[in-house]
């Protein structure tokens, strides 16, 4: 394994705001997001048969074509096309038979056929096979209806992709039939971003991590930690476990310091509005690069972006609906980038409401939604961002625009499914 090429670091003012920005519409904030970040993974060689769900760090260029050689795409009898006409063929076989991975060694003469099966390269004077379903045989020859057209049944070398072809581009991710195609046209290895490592760290006075211990009343349970943890392993990082902090900033910095040194950026959730417990915030803003940006998102509000040690920081809500909702729109893309694969963003749909809203100018809004049985969207009855239990109910969100607007039942909306985010589906 080679370690490749090193990325340059990000610079210290990536998330720095221009001034006097006061909200910025979430289509902005994007923006600059992938303006100012880049891949900071080095490379590494890998097997192709090891690099499933690995981002390709070079273009793969196809060593050899696809199919290498003119090949039957059929079971049944070849020829040469010219020898033949309308009406009823009658072709005397060559003693033999071409098959795949035994290849006929000779020459079939004009006028002649010779029994041939799916996969088997063209012999020497056969350009055209027609289905054994459309011959008769008595083993000594074979007949079918004429005319056939020239080629039929066969498969040309190279049609699929020709050797030298570029098949697959840099910041590509690798799907299993993307192995498929790699094995196929003779490319055994390929160079790869390393892994991002993705820490995460949770902060609140009142949270405890293990759901399993018995909670004081005034104690909740760690829910964004395993949720943020997952969502990083679904999108094919190396996850680091930073624990639990409470509102101290020395806690809290001991372990920025940690996710820093083990990670490629750092995921916290809570404390990172600017009120008095929001140590968060305050630690970034003092000892790292901190831009609070207020995104005119709803639920959202204050994303916490700076850099700890040169290592980006994504300061997320506490409230677990806006940490996951922000995860989704706002992390996983920058973190698809500083992974080497490129922005993603996610595929939407539209489709009917099954719901009525009325909502106002300024933020755009981030609905917990499903699909009815007839493909329209439903969205959970409360918005609290509070309640976990509709994060888990929907199926994916609705997205309404930054401007004012009023939905009734069956107005177009666009729903994006939590799979558009790169989450497995359900079931
Ligand atoms: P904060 O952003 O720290 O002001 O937290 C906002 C709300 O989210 C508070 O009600 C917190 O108790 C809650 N919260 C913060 N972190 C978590 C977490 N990891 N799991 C569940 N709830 C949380
Ligand atoms: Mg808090």
């Amino acid at each position: 394994m080679t370690d490749g090429l090193i990325p340059p670091r990000l610079r210290n003012d990536c998330f720095a705001m221009p001034q006097g920005v006061e909200w910025v519409p979430v289509d902005e904030a994007l923006a600059l997001l992938r303006t100012r970040l880049h891949a900071v993974t080095g490379t590494e060689d890998l097997t192709t048969a090891a690099a499933h769900g690995r981002i390709l760090a070079a273009p793969a260029t196809a060593r050899r074509s696809n199919p290498p050689r003119p090949n039957s795409a059929v079971d049944g009898y070849g020829f040469a096309h010219a020898a033949t006409s309308e009406g009823v063929q009658r072709l005397p076989l060559v003693p033999g038979r071409a098959a795949a991975g035994q290849p006929f060694a000779d020459t079939v003469p004009p006028g002649r056929a010779i029994r041939i099966l799916t996969g088997a390269i063209l012999p020497d004077g056969v350009d055209t096979v027609v289905l054994e379903e459309d011959c008769a045989t008595d083993g000594q020859a074979v007949a079918f209806d004429g005319p056939v057209k020239r080629g039929i049944n066969t498969r040309q070398a190279g049609e699929d992709v020709p050797e030298g072809a570029m098949i697959l581009p840099a910041g590509h991710l690798l799907t299993p039939a993307d192995l498929a195609l790699l094995s196929a046209v003779g490319v055994a290895h390929v160079a790869v971003h390393r892994r991002l490592r993705v820490a995460v760290l949770s902060t609140g006075d009142e949270l405890l991590p293990d759901p399993a211990a018995p909670a004081q009343p005034h104690q909740i349970f760690d829910a964004n930690r395993p949720m943020l943890l997952a969502l990083l392993a679904e999108w094919g990082f190396e996850t680091i476990d930073l624990g639990h902090a409470p509102d101290d900033a020395v806690e809290i910095a001991a372990r920025l310091d940690r996710g820093a040194h083990d990670a490629d950026a750092i995921l916290t959730s809570g404390g990172a509005s600017a009120g008095d417990e929001d140590h968060v915030s305050r630690l970034l803003r003092d000892r790292g690069t901190l831009s609070s940006w207020r995104i005119a998102v709803k639920p959202g509000r204050p994303l916490a972006l700076a850099l700890w040690d040169g290592v980006p920081v994504f300061g997320l809500p506490g409230n677990p609906v806006a940490a996951m909702t922000c995860a989704l729109v706002f992390a996983r893309p920058a973190l698809s980038l500083l992974s080497g694969a490129g922005w993603s963003a996610p595929q939407g749909f539209t489709v009917p409401a099954a719901f009525s809203k009325r909502k106002k100018a300024g933020r755009r809004e981030y609905l917990r939604a499903r699909l009815t049985d007839t493909g329209a969207a439903e969205v959970f009855a409360s918005e609290g961002s509070g309640r976990i239990s509709g994060l888990s109910w929907a199926t994916g969100l609705v997205e309404l625009p930054d401007g004012a607007c009023t939905v009734a039942p069956g107005d177009p909306v666009r729903y994006l499914p939590y799979a558009s985010f790169g989450i497995r589906p359900a079931g």
